[in-house]
């Protein structure tokens, strides 16, 4: 036992050593049982592993010397052993039950099986980790035709042990003898039905309750083929079996699955003598909390019932009373109660969820273990318990789940609400929050409704660059493709709304402007309104109503916050493309900007149309200079490219020169990491079957109207009539004829990144130019800008090399022209490349010797690792590979180890070529707690996330130095 169990603790019983029970002989080979009662205990509060959390509970709750009812715990070794040996119980286990129930008679002066002074006892299941409702109990065991005439002698109430006993076959035949539990209610809910519609189980008279008694055992002799048994042993025997059986229970399963419980754990079995709630109206039991679970406050919390069983309660036959009231209704047992709660929770030095009865006036505690809580609850309850001197702040912020941080941060969904509403479909829970609105098949039309002043949800099959618009002004977005990383998904986070993506089942149709799933059948059109939860993945009919909630307004968390940033040693940065979404980041505590990913600049309103102009003449104006370089001299036409091409890539450079200013503005101060261009080309170009359509209708129509001929040639009519069907425009057909020499197979693996830099370094100089230059002017103006900047898709050293010679000789440019503009200005700037492909991981020595830091792309290094499409996977086979477990997470939102093990190569390798190498996460992953405490251990210096993941970021970061040196305390 440690000390720590003990500390606080008012114990009638010794804190370490052999509890104050006899010692038992042990005829098992191993210690099955830990027997408590009688204000000892042979178990404590450490030993959950093996007793279980209620075993290991009593236990403890004994030794503080509160009042529970005398019991013991077999062990969870013992339920693994049980299976082992084909759900025999191991030998000598049951010689060891039998002596532990003779001590229980002794401490109780009562006889299991006595008809004089009957013992009864629970079975109760208990595993280490709570799993509410999901394994079986037995209550008022030891009851026969016998005992009951004992019980009622003894507490003179016929009623009382009739409804024990009626309880108990129910429960005994549905539980151990596999009798559905539909049998029995269909004949307690007739006779309930003989005192009228609105009858309770209270309103049973002695006489119903006999007639009751009778039919149910002939249920359970009818179904099984044998007799209820009568012997309270055997009933014993078969009631542990019968919870240790529970642990394999369908239900239990599925709840292990769902929170990732081991089945291996096995579940603890609770033998404890049964105080009655329902022996009058001096008698009751309930279940409270020692603070209010939803809002934290400090104040009792819970209900109870007077005259019931626990499973009254639970079953909500009848409306429990507050618990307050049960200081006017036994002002005693509620002073001692309160006196308990505050007791048990400076002993765990956390919130209690309590069970309790009261038999007669007296008090017993029958459980008590760590409460759930709210998001809100938790960090108001952390930051009252670090004030109140009870837990550290580090203690606070380890207790804080990193979801409920995004919880607090998101509107959600008014849960009661969520619990009527039509659910129409489920996907992946790509961005959280909550996002009511009508339903837009485009993003023109998302602007268009949202220009009538609509709110509308954007839905999609899958979203493109192009659809950037549609995204900014929709409440929240919805596709029926594409994963966690999909472009959706990222853009998304991003801009903090709300995103269901991948939703497969989903059929959209943009020709009807509708939605149906196939799932449920249900669906929506152009205009309906929709409520998207970007949380949970569901998507419902209808305006759900929402709770909202505001960072500037949280007061609490912002405390629990600033004490993780005293505990982390990660840097937070984010990424962010628009100084309105740095400044978001910076008022979330970003430190830096980890990625600007410049590209998406270029799709914003006139630029578009300037990016591609360029890229219409970029190879052959690249060519043309080339040659001129050599001394060739150029032809018109090729002069003409080059016009074309420098003075869009002018008029480029003057709006991303803005566009960094902007950024570095917001960023005063702070490290801000731009990347040079990367995705390939054609992502800036009409899609190429669009196109292809367009140019082979305009041609069609025109034909038909006898203009144009298929060659493209105008035909006789067409030149007389020409005006009206002319076909496709040369421009249309030019469009056509770049987008298909464009085309790759697989564009991810094309001309992308670090390439097209260097097939076209305009691209690298244009950029370098703008970067600067904002650079200079920001700082010309008093602030204080920190460029990097970043190159991507480096696979071999070479590429980023020729890159650095572009960039350098382009930046020295830069820097005379300042000398005289602006004297006294230093040009500074960070030369780094990102880590994002296995062989520029596993070169990283190499690398470092031209970067200067390293960020690590971790969803292109995902991609590659695994050589899945990061487009095409999560929509087709990932989230079924998840599902079957063949993976057992998404690599796209979780960091694969195999993944984060080139990381590691790369960190170890590029810190040896330079020792103060800076080494920092962009990809998405750098915002997923599980992802940044690996990124932890491998030392990087810094996780960069989307703004809206910046706060779950500086506590991850925190849990995450809290979880290593736990590690290394044990
Ligand atoms: C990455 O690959 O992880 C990354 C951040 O770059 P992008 O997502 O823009 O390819
Ligand atoms: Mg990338």
């Amino acid at each position: 036992m440690t000390t720590e169990s003990t500390a606080g603790l008012t114990t009638t019983a010794p804190s370490s050593g052999p509890a104050a029970t006899p010692d038992r002989a042990h005829r098992a080979a191993k210690r099955y049982i830990y027997a408590w009662g009688g204000g000892a205990a042979e178990g404590d509060g450490t030993m959950k592993d093996l007793l279980g959390g209620k075993g290991a509970g009593l236990a403890e709750m004994t030794r503080a010397g509160l009042p529970t009812p005398p019991g013991f715990t077999i062990t969870t070794e013992a339920c693994n052993d049980y299976f082992a040996a084909g759900e025999q119980l191991p030998a000598g286990l049951w010689d060891d039950v039998l002596e532990a129930m003779g001590e229980i008679e002794q401490l109780t002066g009562k006889g299991l099986g006595n008809p004089k002074n009957p013992l009864l006892v629970s079975v109760r299941s208990g595993a280490k980790f709570s799993m509410p409702g999901m394994m079986d109990t037995v209550l008022n065991l030891g009851l026969n035709a016998a005992t009951l005439h004992g019980l009622i002698a003894l507490t003179n109430n016929k009623r009382f042990g009739w409804d024990a006993y009626r309880r108990f076959i129910q429960m005994f035949g549905r539980i151990v003898m596999d009798v559905k539990a539909e049998r029995f209610e269909e004949r307690l809910d007739a006779a309930k039905e003989r005192h009228g519609p609105d009858a309770k189980d209270t309103d049973l008279t002695v006489e119903d309750l006999t007639v009751l008694v009778d039919e149910f055992k002939a249920i359970v002799q009818a179904v099984t083929g044998r007799d209820f048994p009568d012997d309270p042993y055997e009933q014993l025997d078969l009631a542990i079996k019968a919870v240790f059986a529970s642990w394999f229970g369908q239900r239990a399963r599925d709840y292990r699955k769902y929170n990732k419980i081991p089945d291996d754990l096995g579940t603890a079995v609770n033998v404890v003598t049964m105080v009655f709630g329902n022996m009058g109206d001096d008698s009751g039991t309930g279940v409270a909390f020692t603070r209010d679970p939803n809002t934290g406050e400090k104040t009792l919390y819970g209900e109870y019932l007077t005259n019931a069983q626990g499973e009254d309660v639970v079953a909500g036959i009848r409306t429990p009373a507050k618990i307050s009231h049960l200081a006017d209704d036994m002002p005693e047992a509620y002073a001692e109660f309160q006196r308990i709660a505050t007791q048990l929770e400076r002993h765990y030095r956390n919130v209690q969820d309590l069970e309790f009865t009261i038999e007669r006036g007296r008090l017993y505690m029958l459980q008590t273990r760590d409460a759930k809580r709210t998001a809100a609850a938790a960090v108001k309850i952390a930051v009252d318990m670090v004030a109140e001197g009870t837990i550290s702040e580090r203690e606070a912020v380890a207790r804080i789940e990193p979801a409920q941080v995004d919880q607090l941060l998101r509107d959600q969904f008014d849960p009661n609400a969520r619990q009527d509403a039509q659910r129409v479909a489920k996907g992946l829970n790509a961005s959280p929050g909550a996002a009511v609105g009508r339903a837009v098949f485009s993003a023109d039309d998302a602007v268009a409704w949202v220009g009538r002043g609509e709110k509308v949800v954007l839905v999609r099959i899958e979203t493109s660059p192009d659809d950037f618009h549609g995204m900014a002004v929709a409440q929240g977005i919805l596709t029926a493709r594409g994963g966690a990383t999909s472009h959706a998904a990222v853009v998304a986070r991003q801009i903090g709304k709300p995103c269901v993506a991948g939703c497969a089942e989903l059929v959209v149709d943009y020709g009807s402007k509708s939605a149906t799933s196939s799932e449920s059948g249900l669906g929506f059109k152009e205009g309906d309104w929709i409520s998207v939860d970007g949380s949970t993945g569901e998507v419902f009919l209808d305006q759900l109503p929402t709770v909202s909630a505001r960072f500037e307004d949280q007061a609490e968390l912002q405390t629990i916050l600033g004490w993780a940033d005293k505990i982390r040693r990660m840097g937070v940065w984010t990424n962010a493309d628009k100084p309105e979404e740095a400044a978001q980041a910076r008022s979330y505590g970003a430190e830096g900007i980890g990625l600007c990913r410049t590209e998406h600049m270029f799709r914003e309103g006139e630029r578009l149309e300037i990016v591609r102009g360029a890229i219409l003449v970029a190879n052959v104006a690249t060519r043309a200079k080339a040659r001129a370089a050599a001394g060739e001299e150029l032809d018109p036409e090729d002069q003409a490219a080059i016009e074309t091409f420098d003075a869009a890539m002018a008029k480029l450079e003057v709006l991303q020169q803005g566009d960094f200013e902007g950024i570095f503005k917001a960023m005063d101060g702070l490290p801000v990491v731009i990347r040079l261009i990367d995705p390939p080309l054609h992502e800036f170009l009409p899609n190429l079957e669009d196109q292809l359509v367009k140019v082979t209708r305009e041609d069609a129509l025109a034909e038909a109207a006898g203009g144009r001929k298929r060659d493209g040639k105008h035909g006789k009519k067409g030149a007389k009539h020409g005006k009206k069907a002319r076909g496709a425009s040369e421009a249309d057909r030019e469009l056509l004829r770049t987008i298909k020499s464009m085309h790759e197979q697989n564009p991810m693996l094309g001309l992308r990144g670090v390439r097209l830099g260097l097939m076209i370094p305009d691209f690298v100089k244009v950029q370098t130019r703008a970067i600067l230059n904002a650079e200079i002017a920001v700082a010309k103006a008093g602030g204080h800008p920190i460029a990097k900047i970043m190159i991507p898709l480096v696979g071999h050293v070479n590429e980023l090399s020729a890159t650095k010679a572009i960039l350098e000789a382009e930046a020295k440019t830069v820097e005379a022209a300042a000398l005289e503009s602006a004297p006294g200005i230093k040009v500074e700037y960070k030369f780094g490349t990102m880590i994002e492909v296995p062989r520029g991981a596993l070169t990283a020595h190499e690398i470092a010797r031209d970067a200067s830091f390293f960020s690590f792309g971790t969803n292109d290094l995902t991609q590659m690792t695994f050589g899945f499409s990061r487009d095409d996977a999560e929509g087709g086979f990932l989230l079924k590979y998840v599902e079957d477990k063949i993976l057992p997470f998404n690599p796209f939102q979780t960091l694969d180890d195999a993944v984060a093990g080139l990381m590691q190569i790369a960190v170890r390798n590029g810190r040896a070529t330079r020792p103060d190498l800076e080494v920092g996460i962009c990809g998405e992953h750098g915002g997923d707690p599980e992802s940044i405490a690996k990124c932890e251990r491998i030392g990087l210096d810094y996780v960069s996330c989307s703004p809206f993941r910046v706060p779950v970021a500086r506590l991850a970061a925190a849990q995450a130095v809290l979880a290593g040196a736990a590690g290394r305390d044990r």
